[in-house]
Formats: structure tokens, C-alpha cells, sequence
């Protein structure tokens, strides 16, 4: 393996940093032309950005590996793939899902002869900031079916992922209509003071706020893919192996910097040390720390933190819960690469205050908090006294029990007995509520979020004999009414 390089905390500025009103002006010279509005724009832009990522694929591993220390093959399967996947989709369906929509059926009789539709127009530029590739070309994939040129405000958290999307898409995609602009709060200002057509938003709820503010002064509609604590609910029916092997798989998975990574577990308390046992086991034979040759930390399939802000809040919380005599497992630590093993924490219900923001914030890390609750019902008060998560999951071996939590709570999504597959069902919306999120993407909700689902009625003037009775004195509509 290439020795790991540390750059993840600065911010990224390059040539390709292009005025935001220079930009503005061009993208909307291209919409204006009608030209992304056609099947044929839209076909050639999706399938380049397919060529773009099979082309570079061992570049963008390589770019992906510099900036968060990941995996080729992490990069491909859960980076990657999900774009091509996105693509097939939108190429095959792109042309039903332009179809105007016919409303003739629940119409009342005069008006089905007006042909009342929904008409789909393209809403114009739409502006994206995001993360290394999947969260930055999959909405980008939405806003190329709906026919919209747009802005892409790519991550300063990957910045080399970040140069490398600047440098191919204009080569691969229509360079007129859309464009990359590197940078962080200072760019994101500059973008956010246009009035465009729609805004895509992805990252903290802090930052969703400012985003959500600015946006409200040129009304322009938002989407919010915001994070937020997913909570884990494991019944006294769940398989607790099964349930642990299958938490800690993506638990791990970019060292538990993910969205929708379980955040932590209420499990009901008659089971706790069971669960507790199962995951020490699950976490030991899954991710062995050193010596052990095959020791976790040093696979490819481990990530790093991504800056050492992150790292030295994942060890106060470990410490913190150390000298509290709750930490039930204390993950491997790395400080060089700045990785961690997962670690547990057993916490009170009533924790807050205590715990160093372990239980009030989003834990975005190896790091997961074990609470005990009385039962199923006291599980499901936790999850509600609380802001909605981004995904909700539920270890039980009866439906019932997932449906019971699923019926009294909100999230974004819900999933019995896996964890993250939410995002990879293409056809599912993808995003949250309340807290977690404003909208939806992924598949044909990507193309819904960027089009304008436009009422059209036609009134040709032949109807005039029925249109005529609505004007003044109203005698004929009086006889008939
Ligand atoms: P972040 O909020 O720090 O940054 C996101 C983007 O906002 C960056 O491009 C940054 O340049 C920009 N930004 C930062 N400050 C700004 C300001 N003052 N004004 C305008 N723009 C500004 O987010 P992050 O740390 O990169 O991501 C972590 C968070 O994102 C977590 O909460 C996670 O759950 C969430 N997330 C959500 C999803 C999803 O799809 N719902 C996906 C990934 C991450």
C-alpha cells in the first residue's frame, strides 16, 4: 500500500475556481437556449457521466485513497457503483418520466374535455454540494434527467476527490451547461446569493440552517439531505449475533462517517448483556485489533477520520466514557492515520449532560452508544422525544415489532433487520424529515425534485357555449343551477 498522506485539513482552492457570476451567466445562456431540455442533451450527458466514472475508475480509487484513506475496492462498491446504477435507471426511464402526466380520470366531467395534465419542465440551474462522488454525481444524475444545467459546489473535506470531478466533467459532460466550483463556506456564500432554480443541499443540519436562510431571500425551492442520530431498536426477539454482525459491518464502513450509519442502540434491557456479548465477540472477529496479523486498522476495507478535529472527538468521547467506568470496548487507535476501531459504550437512558456529547450529538465515528430502555414502547418515547432521524432501524425476528416502531416514529427510512440499504434501492426516495432532511432524491424522485410539475388545462373556443355561462348576468347558469 502507498504510504498514507494527511490533507484533508486544508481548504482546497484551484484554477478551476471560476466566478460564480461568470458561471451564472453561461449556465443560464444554456438553459435559455432550450438546449438541456431535449431527450437527446439529456441521454448524452447521463451517459457520459457513465463514461466518466468507468474511464477513471482506478484515478478516482487512487483520489478517494489520498483523502480518506479508503479501499479500492469500498471506493467501487459503495462509491461507485451506485452512480452507474443510478445512471441505468435514469437512461432507460428518462423519456416515460418527461411524459406529461394525464389527470383526466379524476377530472370532473367539463373539465376532462380541457385535457388536464401535469406538464415537466426542467426548473432551471440547481446548485449541489456534496461529498466524494455518489453524493455529489447522484443528484447531479436527477438534475441531467429533468433537462437543468447546474452548479456543483464539490466537498473542501476530499480534495482530491474534489480536483479530479473539476477536471473530467467538463471534459465529459456539456461544459456550458454545467459546471464545478471548488472551495468551502466562502464559494458557498457566493453561489447561495444567485437566485436559481433549485438548490440541493448536502451535509450538516448547521450548515442546512444557513443554506435554508439564504435561500429563502430569492425563494428558491431547497433540498435539504441533512444527517442527525439514527437510532438501532433491538427487541428481546432479535437474533443478537446476527443482529451485531450485520450493525457492525457498516458501522465500520468509512469508520462510521456515513449518514445513515446506525448512531446508537436502545435495546430493550432484560437482553442487554446478551447484546452487549454478542457485539464484544462480533466487533473481535470482524475487526481484530493488532498483533494479529490480519488486524483490522491496517485492511484497506478501514478508513481514517477525516480531519483530526473528528479524531479527537471520537477519543474524548472513548476517554470520557473510560474514566465514567462505562466503555465496554475500547477500539485499536491509531494517531498517525488517524483510525479507529469500534468502540462501546454502555449508557444510561437519561444521559444527557454526562457523556461529553456522545448521546446529543451525531456521533459520525466508530463509536456507538449502548442504552437500555424498559421495552419496545419505552424505545419508541426515546426516538420521539428526539429531532426525526435520518434512518431508523429494528433487530427483531417478528414483523410485528417492526411495524409497531415503524407506525409511531419518523424517519427518513426505515429498515428491519439490515442496515444502509436504503440507499442503494434506486427506485426508494432517498432523504429525510424534519431535522434530517427537506426532499427527496435517487431514481425517478431525483428527476421529480428537479422538474416543475407544471397544471395545464386547454380551452380551445369551441367550448365557448359552455364557458359563456359564466358571464354576467348569469341567466342561463341560474336556470341550470
Ligand atoms: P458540512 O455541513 O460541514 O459541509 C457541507 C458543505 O457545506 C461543504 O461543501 C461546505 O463547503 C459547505 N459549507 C460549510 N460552511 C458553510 C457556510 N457557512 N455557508 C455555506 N456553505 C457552507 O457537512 P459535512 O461535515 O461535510 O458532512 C457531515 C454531515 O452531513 C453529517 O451531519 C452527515 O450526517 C450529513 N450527511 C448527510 C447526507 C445525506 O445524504 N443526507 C450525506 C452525507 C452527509
Amino acid at each position: 500500500t502507498k504510504p498514507y498522506q494527511t490533507n484533508t485539513d486544508f481548504v482546497h482552492r484551484s484554477p478551476f475556481f471560476v466566478y460564480t457570476t461568470q458561471i451564472y451567466a453561461r449556465l443560464n445562456a444554456r438553459f435559455d437556449s432550450l438546449a438541456t431540455h431535449s431527450l437527446a442533451y439529456r441521454l448524452y450527458n447521463l451517459k457520459q457521466l457513465g463514461y466518466l466514472i468507468k474511464d477513471n475508475e482506478k484515478r478516482i480509487q487512487a483520489a478517494v485513497y489520498t483523502d480518506l484513506g479508503k479501499g479500492g475496492f469500498d471506493v467501487s462498491s459503495g462509491d461507485l457503483w451506485p452512480i452507474l446504477n443510478e445512471i441505468d435507471l435514469a437512461v432507460r426511464r428518462v423519456k416515460g418520466w418527461m411524459k406529461d402526466e394525464s389527470r383526466i380520470w379524476d377530472a370532473m366531467f367539463s373539465f376532462k374535455f380541457m385535457r388536464p395534465r401535469i406538464k415537466k419542465q426542467p426548473k432551471g440551474i440547481i446548485s449541489a454540494w456534496n461529498f466524494p462522488w455518489q453524493l455529489t454525481l447522484c443528484p447531479l444524475i436527477g438534475a441531467i434527467a429533468a433537462g437543468c444545467p447546474a452548479v456543483i459546489k464539490v466537498s473542501e473535506h476530499a480534495p482530491s476527490s474534489s480536483a479530479l470531478i473539476a477536471e473530467l466533467l467538463p471534459r465529459y459532460l456539456d461544459p456550458e451547461g454545467y459546471a464545478v466550483v471548488l472551495g468551502a463556506a466562502e464559494e458557498s456564500t457566493k453561489l447561495l446569493e444567485k437566485s436559481w432554480g433549485h438548490i440541493l443541499y448536502t451535509g450538516s443540519g448547521n450548515v442546512g440552517k444557513i443554506v435554508a436562510a439564504a435561500a429563502a431571500k430569492t425563494l428558491t425551492p431547497t433540498t435539504l439531505e441533512l444527517g442527525g442520530k439514527s437510532p438501532v431498536v433491538v427487541s428481546s426477539c432479535a437474533n443478537m449475533k446476527i443482529a451485531a454482525r450485520r450493525m457492525f459491518t457498516i458501522k465500520q464502513m468509512a469508520a462510521g462517517q456515513i449518514c445513515i450509519a446506525p448512531d446508537y442502540v436502545l435495546v430493550v434491557k432484560d437482553k442487554v448483556n446478551e447484546f452487549i456479548d454478542a457485539c464484544k465477540e462480533t466487533v473481535d472477529t470482524l475487526f481484530p485489533p493488532s498483533p494479529s496479523p490480519w488486524s483490522f486498522l491496517h485492511t484497506p476495507q478501514s478508513s481514517s477520520m477525516r480531519n483530526t478535529g473528528d479524531f479527537d472527538r471520537m477519543i474524548s468521547y472513548i476517554d470520557r466514557a473510560e474514566q465514567q467506568g462505562k466503555l465496554v470496548h475500547r477500539g485499536e487507535i491509531n494517531k498517525d492515520n488517524r483510525r479507529i476501531g469500534i468502540s462501546l459504550v454502555k449508557m444510561n437512558p437519561n444521559a444527557e449532560g454526562e457523556s461529553g456529547g456522545l448521546v446529543e450529538d451525531e456521533v459520525f465515528g466508530p463509536v456507538m452508544a449502548i442504552i437500555p430502555v424498559d421495552d419496545i414502547d419505552a424505545a419508541i418515547r426515546y426516538i420521539n422525544a428526539r429531532p426525526h432521524p435520518l434512518a431508523l432501524y429494528v433487530c427483531a425476528s417478528k414483523r410485528s415489532v417492526f411495524k409497531k416502531v415503524i407506525d409511531q416514529t419518523w424517519s427518513g427510512s426505515a429498515t428491519w433487520n439490515d442496515f444502509a440499504f436504503a440507499t442503494y434501492a434506486r427506485n426508494l426516495p432517498f432523504g429525510g424529515v424534519g431535522a434530517s432532511g427537506w426532499g427527496s432524491y435517487h431514481g425517478k424522485d431525483g428527476f421529480d425534485t428537479f422538474t416543475h410539475h407544471k397544471s395545464v388545462l386547454e380551452i380551445p373556443y369551441i367550448f365557448e357555449p359552455l364557458m359563456a355561462l359564466r358571464y354576467p348576468p348569469l341567466t342561463n347558469l341560474r336556470k341550470i343551477l
